[in-house]
Formats: C-alpha cells, structure tokens, sequence
C-alpha cells in the first residue's frame, strides 16, 4: 500500500511519514507541487495525500492538470483552509476526501483505508481467501479463525497479495508497495514470505519461479 504525501510543512510531513509508516503503508514524500508531479509520473501511488498551500505549484492545480491527465488516484487534500469555498473547491478538482489541519494520524490512517476500499470496489472492510481473512480496520489476520501475529509489513504483504488472488507479484512490485523510497535490505521481501509461511504453513504463499509470489489456496 504505497501512499504519496505531498506537504511542505516539515513538521506535519514527518509525523505523517513515520505515522502511517507505522500503521504499515510505504509513505513517499515530496515538498512541492512540481516533486509532486514528477512522483506521480514516474510511480504507482494508491492513495496521494496532497496539501493545499505548496511551493512551486499549488495543490489544487496539481490535482486539476492530474484529472486532466487521466490519472484516478483516489486523493485525499490536506489542508489548513477551513473555508467551505475551498474545501467545495477542492472536491470540484478532483479530491475524493479532504481533512483539515490539524488532524489525528488515526483519522488520517482511517480515511486513507477507506479510500483503498473504494479504490477496490469493495464495501466491506474484510480481505478474504479461502480460510485467510485480513481486517485493515484491526490490522489483524485470523487463519482458520485464529488469530495470527503479523508485522505491519507483513500484513501489507498479504494485502498486496490478497487484493488480486490471481495476480503473481515480483519483488520490485513488492518493494515498491511495501517500502516506497524507503531504505531496505536486498533480501527484506524474502524475510517476510519466509516468516507468514512459518506462521499460516507453507502453502499459503506460493513461488512462481523466476516471477515472483501469488497467494496459496488457503484451503
Ligand atoms: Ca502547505
């Protein structure tokens, strides 16, 4: 679950970097609205968090020429303009959600799930295959009904892997939706499908060789 955030204030940027980093999304973040546009160019973001007042290119027209463009991302504005002109605005432009600042990183965190589940068509909260259930909301897995301890980086892995059970993922794919810009070590991918194997069984990841990963069958 890769995010983009886009805020110019250093404060605000880094608690919500290392907030959401924490609830297990892989948080990129850019300081101005031209960073921005090239991010989003190069990069696939799930989910843009997107401040209103940047440098070099204002939000607002960041998110009118990316509609234009074509590009869906669902976008959530952050923003310290309370007025209703600009929040209508805003919504006019293209975000699909907006929060005023200041914000608690929890209804930050809620906001961007929501989106993801909007994003995916679906409208309850749970991921499911066979007897593998996901809860985003709890951030908890259950394995035949019993709960399983997960990280959140591993949590983020079963997602990946759950949202398209058919989909094989490379490694790069799965950096990149795990760790985003962050620093990792080469074999980090690895170590997590070796741990969830060791805690739901072998069968519940599988290898396609020289691809990558697709869930198991879970049965
Ligand atoms: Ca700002």
């Amino acid at each position: 679950m890769r995010l983009l955030l886009v805020e110019d204030d250093a404060m605000i940027g880094d608690a919500v970097q290392k907030g959401l980093r924490a609830e297990g999304f892989a948080v990129d973040w850019v300081r101005d609205g031209r960073a921005a546009e090239l991010a989003l160019d190069t990069g696939v973001y799930e989910v843009l968090l997107l401040d209103l007042g940047l440098p070099r290119k204002d939000g607002l027209a960041v998110l009118r020429d990316l509609r234009r463009k074509g590009n869906a991302v669902p976008t959530l504005v952050l923003t310290a303009r309370d007025a209703v002109d600009d929040r209508v605005t805003g919504l006019d432009s293209g975000a699909d959600d907006y929060l005023v600042k200041p914000f608690e990183l929890k209804e930050l965190a809620a906001r961007v799930r929501a989106l993801l589940r909007r994003r995916s068509g679906r409208t309850a909260p749970e991921l499911e295959h066979g007897v593998l259930r996901l809860d985003p909301v709890s951030h908890t897995v259950t394995w035949r009904g019993a709960a399983v301890a997960v990280s959140p980086r591993e949590f983020a892995l079963l997602a990946a892997l759950l949202e398209t059970p058919g989909a094989v993922l490379s490694r790069e794919q799965l950096e990149e939706r795990l760790y985003g810009w962050e620093e990792l070590e080469s074999n980090a991918v690895e170590v997590h499908i070796h741990n969830l194997r060791r805690k739901l069984g072998a069968g519940a990841i599988r290898n396609v060789r020289g691809v990558g990963w697709k869930i198991g069958d879970c049965a």
